[in-house]
Formats: structure tokens, C-alpha cells, sequence
């Protein structure tokens, strides 16, 4: 009997959740707990760490899971190493639902960059505007260079006091090109800073940047352990074992 465990978080494990309901498998839902107002999922869900590789190995035990999808953001590293080697440790199947990075396209100025101390030290020394796009708990380094304006965009209010002094954007989106543009030149901003998420809710900000000339300084995804991978929904439920009727 099949039973899975989505690790989840993102729309793709959203879409995901719905077509295994829709098929009627046996499932369970995990979310990491750092959203406040988390989505509901048409599957039992559960929220919070596991406790590390042994705390989801024991979960994967004493959940008889059959199945283990990784649907995570491409920067949730630390679930997606525990889940290899929690899925080593128990021997079950584990794929990895993840959208393929985006490329940079004509007109586009990137600066790419292996993780976010090498975007704070990619940013000029002489004060200018940035869009910092990447979440609040990786904006520390950053503080390193404090002439800068931040604008940065967060899905709930900061609870705790940012390291330095920055406009705060509250929204969940979705963003569109238009209002990107709009958020960019109100603000004149003159860098942004992504991380190579892919998929197409969190392009537009690339969009507008190549639009209005302004240079990306793009942090390329952390490097994880083989594992097997797909990018569509289809291909996961073919790997459980069920036709769909979605494009793969
Ligand atoms: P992370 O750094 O890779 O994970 C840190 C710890 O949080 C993990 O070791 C695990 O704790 C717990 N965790 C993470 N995802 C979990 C899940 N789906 N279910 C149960 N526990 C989870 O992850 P993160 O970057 O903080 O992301 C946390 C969640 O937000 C993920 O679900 C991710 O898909 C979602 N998300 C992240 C981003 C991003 O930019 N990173 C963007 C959008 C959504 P234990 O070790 O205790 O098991």
C-alpha cells in the first residue's frame, strides 16, 4: 500500500497535493512552520521540523511511509540533504519535484553567485538603491554594507528587528510584471538581488529588472546529493505508480 509524504512549501508541492488527492492516495503533507497562515491542503497535514535526519527517519518508520517527495524550495537545502539521508537510512523511494532553474535570457545583466555573502559582496561600495528579493532569514550578511538603501519584500510582517534600517514590502504576491515595474521605479531602484528559484510566480521581478536596464545579482541554487529528480507533477505520479491525464 502506498502511503506518502509530501515535503512541501511551495505551489509546485501544492499542485502536487491535489492531484494525489484527486487519486485518491494515501498521504500526508509536511510544512516546515515558517509561514504564519500556511495554505490548506486537500491531504492531512503536518507542520514543523521533523528533528533532523533521525526525527524524520523514525517519522518515515512510524508512519509507515512508502513514498518520500521532496517538493521543497530549491534553497531548502537542509530538508532536502535530511531527506536523502533519511530516505538512505529507512530505504525508501525518494524523488524530488523541483522546477528547473531560470536562464538568463537577451537583455539580461546578471551577476551570478554562489550564495548570499558573495551577493552582499557583489554590491557596489558607493550607496545605491537595492531590491533585496530573498527572504528574511538570509539578509544578515547584507549588514556588511550598510550605505546601501534595502527595499526588501517579506510573505508576514518581520517579528524580530531586521539587522539594518530597510523599507519592508508585506505581500504574497503574485507579482506581475506591471506591478514589479511599478515597486522598482517608485523606489528607484537601481540593483536587485534574486535567488535562482525558478518557475514562473517569482519571474517577474527578472522581467522588470531587464526591462528598466538594472543589473541581477542572481545567487545560484545550493549544491545537494544525487537524487532523482523531475520537474512536473505528472512524472511524480507516474513514479507512484498512477496515470494522469496532466502534461508531464
Ligand atoms: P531548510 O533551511 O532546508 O530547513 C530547515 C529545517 O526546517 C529542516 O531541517 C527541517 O527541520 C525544517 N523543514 C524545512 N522544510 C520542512 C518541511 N517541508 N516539513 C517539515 N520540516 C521542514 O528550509 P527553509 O529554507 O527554511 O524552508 C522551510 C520551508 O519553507 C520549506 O517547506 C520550503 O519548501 C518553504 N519555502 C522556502 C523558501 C526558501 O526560500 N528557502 C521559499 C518558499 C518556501 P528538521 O531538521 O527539524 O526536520
Amino acid at each position: 500500500m502506498t502511503r506518502a509524504l509530501i515535503l512541501g512549501g511551495t505551489s509546485d508541492a501544492g499542485q502536487l497535493a491535489a492531484e494525489i488527492a484527486r487519486a485518491g492516495i494515501d498521504a500526508v503533507y509536511s510544512y516546515g512552520g515558517r509561514t504564519r497562515a500556511p495554505a490548506d491542503q486537500p491531504l492531512p497535514t503536518r507542520i514543523g521540523g521533523f528533528g533532523g535526519v533521525s526525527g524524520l527517519a523514525d517519522y518515515i518508520r512510524c508512519e509507515t511511509i512508502t513514498h518520500v517527495i521532496d517538493a521543497t524550495h530549491p534553497f531548502a537545502a537542509e530538508m532536502s540533504r535530511n531527506a536523502v539521508a533519511a530516505c538512505a537510512e529507512t530505504g525508501t523511494p525518494l524523488i524530488a519535484l523541483e522546477r528547473a532553474p531560470w536562464a538568463k535570457a537577451p537583455g539580461d545583466n546578471w551577476i551570478e553567485v554562489m550564495d548570499v555573502n558573495a551577493a552582499a559582496a557583489a554590491l557596489p561600495e558607493s550607496p545605491a538603491k537595492v531590491f533585496l528579493a530573498i527572504g528574511r532569514q538570509h539578509i544578515a550578511p547584507f549588514a556588511a554594507k550598510p550605505q546601501h538603501a534595502y527595499t526588501l519584500r517579506f510573505v508576514d510582517p518581520p517579528e524580530a528587528s531586521l539587522p539594518f534600517a530597510a523599507d519592508v514590502i508585506v505581500s504574497r504576491g503574485p507579482f506581475t510584471l506591471q506591478s514589479e515595474l511599478e515597486t522598482m521605479c517608485a523606489r528607484g531602484i537601481a540593483w536587485v538581488v534574486a535567488r535562482n528559484s525558478g518557475g514562473e510566480g517569482a519571474h517577474a521581478k527578472i522581467d522588470a529588472a531587464r526591462t528598466l536596464g538594472l543589473p541581477v545579482i542572481m545567487i545560484s541554487r545550493p549544491q545537494l546529493p544525487q537524487r532523482k529528480r523531475v520537474e512536473s507533477v505528472a512524472e511524480v505520479m507516474q513514479w507512484l505508480g498512477h496515470r494522469t491525464c496532466l502534461g508531464a
